[in-house]
């Protein structure tokens, strides 16, 4: 059975400050028209993990804002059976150009997929009426739309993956899902190159955006996230620091206090110690594995280089749609294991806590706001969350110059792009380039920031689903 996730409306009125009285109007004018459009219906999400990853962060912060605006949005997610999971996941590698572990998607996963679905799809139809409006993320829902579509809502299909070049993985993932796809009246992807051929009659594109006032983005003091850090076991702890404390969704402020699980030989690294961070889900198109080894290149070059790598994930068991967490981290693990002891010393491979979500996004945004570098070197990438979240802290990042990733960085303006994501050297070359220059990577920085001020927040993210809704309406 689907389990609804409560989501708290928020105020647009938060984004009066951050824009000027043009912009304003024009966001209250599409709230209008939201209600409009909207008015009597509600606007259904569903996806298939309410924590970790890019879609379990976007969505919440969404309805909130649509909920604040009078739109009875809301948000489902699925439930499914590990071996579910895994033929998503394996469906999620295609979808990106990946084999992933060469499992079998024939007639047989197609039968066990649709049985999941058929079983969530129940409940679904006692809630959704006709005319309602209803998202689906990523190929683990598109199964849903034919029922969906049946029972007269108006069915919309987002897609957050994708790949550059596509392959016979790709032609086999969209074989899996065109049954599904076929009920769709329109499909939404992260950038145009990823709109397959038979949804180019109805496909838009949407990037996603950041919540500049979610938890993870929050202002946080500098000394404030070296405690929070500290608190955790990332950074050596300072005598007479301040509480590790942030605030939480809903005003009250509260102390980080668990632990991460850390994977590292030696001790912490001293607060001022430069530190190049991937935060990702363990997932081995994040390439956690590329990073190290670029790194561990960039350690040989320099031996005397003031860096350490912190790769950061969530705790492996924590992701329900994610079965392979476990042995991505494992794998990293043993090649961190086969590095010699001075590269060993300065990487740490940091599990966070997911046990409270808030808590969880209080270390992320400390460990984002305190790197000297953020990295993502994916081999594939819908849309980097992570990048976009560094980006407006303002840090400088490296990117891999894949899907998404190369719509949001701009090489050498706001950031680097790494051409080659299989080339340590590449990577290594970019990282030291900032760290030895910190200028460059503060003037990076600025306008990083800025870039995702103008591109990537809620509000021009709000008015693209006005304009999904209109075009449904045609
Ligand atoms: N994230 C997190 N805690 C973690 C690891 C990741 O909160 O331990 C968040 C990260 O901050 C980002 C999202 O998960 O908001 C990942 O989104 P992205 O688009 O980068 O990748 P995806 O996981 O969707 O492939």
């Amino acid at each position: 059975k689907p389990f609804d996730v409560h989501v708290q409306a928020e105020p647009l009125t938060r984004f009066e400050p951050e824009l000027d009285a043009a912009g304003w109007s024009t966001l209250q004018a599409q709230a209008t028209r939201a209600r409009a459009l909207l008015a009597g219906r509600t606007f259904w999400n569903v996806s298939s993990t309410a924590r970790g990853g890019g879609v379990a962060e976007l969505i919440p912060r969404l309805v909130a804002y649509a909920r604040g605006v009078g739109v009875d949005a809301r948000w489902l997610v699925l439930t499914g059976t590990p071996e579910f999971f895994h033929i998503t996941k394996r469906l999620h590698h295609a979808l990106h150009g990946s084999r992933g572990d060469g499992s079998p998607l024939g007639a047989g996963e197609h039968d066990r997929y649709d049985e999941v679905l058929r079983d969530n799809v129940e409940e679904l139809l006692v809630l959704v009426k006709p005319g309602d409006v209803v998202l689906l993320h990523d190929p683990q829902t598109v199964g849903l739309a034919p029922a969906l579509a049946t029972a007269g809502a108006r069915v919309v299909w987002r897609c957050h993956v994708g790949c550059d070049t596509p392959n016979a993985e790709v032609a086999r993932a969209w074989e899996f899902l065109a049954p599904g796809l076929a009920a769709a009246r329109l499909t939404v992807f992260t950038r145009a190159a990823y709109v397959p051929p038979q949804c180019a009659d109805r496909a838009i594109v949407i990037q996603p955006s950041i919540d500049i006032f979610a938890v993870k983005n929050q202002p946080l003091a500098p000394q404030v996230a070296h405690a929070i850090l500290a608190t955790t076991g990332l950074l050596r702890g300072t005598p007479g620091a301040p509480e590790p404390v942030f605030t939480r969704a809903d005003g009250v402020p509260a102390r980080v206090s668990r632990g991460a699980d850390i994977v590292r030989l030696g001790a912490e690294p001293a607060p001022d110690t430069p530190l190049v961070v991937q935060v990702s889900r363990w997932d081995p198109l994040k390439d956690p594995a590329g990073v190290l080894r670029g790194f561990a290149l960039l350690l040989r070059q320099s031996p005397d280089l003031r860096a350490q790598l912190v790769l950061a994930g969530p705790a492996v068991t924590s992701v329900a749609d994610d079965p392979e967490a476990t042995s991505t981290l494992q794998d990293v693990i043993s090649l961190w294991r086969q590095q010699p002891h001075f590269v060993r010393q300065r990487v740490h491979l940091a599990c966070l806590p997911m046990g409270d979500l808030e808590e969880n996004a209080a270390i992320v945004n400390a460990l984002q706001r305190h790197a000297a570098v953020v990295a993502q070197k994916s081999l594939q990438e819908g849309f980097g969350l992570t990048i976009t979240e560094a980006m407006w802290k303002a840090r400088p990042v490296v990117a891999s110059a894949v899907g998404g990733l190369q719509d949001q960085v701009v090489h050498d303006v706001n950031g680097l792009l790494v051409r080659d994501p299989g080339d340590p050297a590449e990577f290594a070359g970019a990282v030291r380039s900032l760290l030895e220059d910190p200028e460059r990577a503060a003037r990076l920085g600025r306008r990083a920031h800025e870039h995702v001020r103008a591109h990537f927040t809620a509000v021009r993210h709000l008015t693209d689903f006005v304009r999904l809704i209109e075009r449904l309406d045609a």
